[in-house]
């Protein structure tokens, strides 16, 4: 058997068409221009490529851009005046704060005092909380666009059995309460789980979103299950040429290919849904913001 790949790069296309096709509506409609504000904090250079492609898409679907550059010596109490400024102010409708934050800002802090409503990563407590009691709050991107992609390619996910490998709170946690709302039977696996290779047998489909290259063996998925691998990781490539590197996922993805029925590849899989969901949220957040339905 050789799996079917699911392609996050065209589906993440297919979400941003309809970011643009929602923004235009709610501009043409209702005169409103969502506003998403992006906040870094010193130049680590992983998530400099990341914030410019955020805001290089974000202006692409029509929206609002709003980019805030701070040095690396900033401290907790100007970065924490940004954010209640972005809060107070009606053009943004999303933050995002680039995580990690240098050393001097405790990160909790932060996320605490993000409006809940304009907290487009999911990460405030409130819409953690709001997740899992299933209410109806900001979903974290990640885990966002897993679901989806599953959705997208088996569609309705209920009494389907599902392994979620890693319980942090920005992947594994939301993504497990997703599936749950989502009628599937889940369970979470993490570093003291004691059968790995069995829980993921089990599963008709597995999240791994561990942080390890390739740990997940081809031998341990069930034949025919769905593979979504969020893991990112560089790993030294000599093939390539000395001192050349690539990216893997945390599944061996040749192996599991033989046996899924479908896999997301690294890189081209979870992580441009990632960027797609931080837009749709901002959408989301703007309509409750100004309690407005873009398709009405
Ligand atoms: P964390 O390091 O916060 O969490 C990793 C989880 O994996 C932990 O729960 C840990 O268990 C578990 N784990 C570690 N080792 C093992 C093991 N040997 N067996 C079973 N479980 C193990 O990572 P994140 O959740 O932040 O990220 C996970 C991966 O996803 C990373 O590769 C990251 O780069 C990638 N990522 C990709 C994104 C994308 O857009 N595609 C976005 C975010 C993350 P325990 O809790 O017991 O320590």
């Amino acid at each position: 058997m050789t799996a079917s790949i699911i392609d996050g790069k065209a589906f993440a296309e297919k979400v941003r068409a309809g970011v643009a096709a929602d923004v235009s509506a709610l501009k043409a409609k209702h005169g409103v221009t969502p506003g998403l504000a992006v906040v870094i904090v010193g130049e680590d250079p992983a998530s400099q490529v990341y914030v410019k492609n955020k805001v290089k898409q974000t202006a692409d679907t029509g929206m609002n851009s709003f980019h805030f550059e701070l040095p690396a010596d900033t401290s907790e109490a100007d970065l924490l005046a940004r954010v209640e400024a972005l809060n107070a102010d009606p053009a943004v409708n999303g933050i995002l704060v680039q995580l990690p934050l240098p050393k001097q800002i405790d990160e909790a802090k932060v996320i605490a005092a993000i409006d809940p409503a304009k907290d487009v990563d999911g990460f405030h407590v409130v819409n953690s909380g709001l997740l899992a009691t299933g209410g109806r709050g900001l979903v974290p991107c990640t885990p966002l666009g897993c679901l989806l992609m599953l959705q997208d390619a088996l569609g309705d996910l209920s009494g389907l059995k599902a392994v979620v490998v890693g319980r942090s709170n920005i992947v594994g946690k939301p993504m497990a309460q997703l599936l749950l709302d989502a009628n599937c039977t889940v369970t979470i696996a993490h570093s003291r789980t004691k059968d790995l290779p069995g829980e993921v047998k089990a599963a008709d489909i597995v999240v791994a979103a561990v942080g390890r290259p390739e740990m997940i063996k081809g031998d341990w998925i069930k034949p025919g299950a769905t593979v979504i691998d969020v893991g990112i990781n560089r790993i030294a490539a000599p093939e390539k040429g000395e001192g050349k590197t690539r990216l893997v996922g945390d599944v061996a993805y040749d192996e599991a290919a033989t046996v899924a029925g479908r896999i997301t590849p690294v890189p081209g899989g979870v992580g441009p849904m990632t960027i797609a969901c931080l837009l749709r949220n901002t959408v989301t957040a703007t309509c409750r913001q100004h309690r407005l339905d873009p398709k009405a």
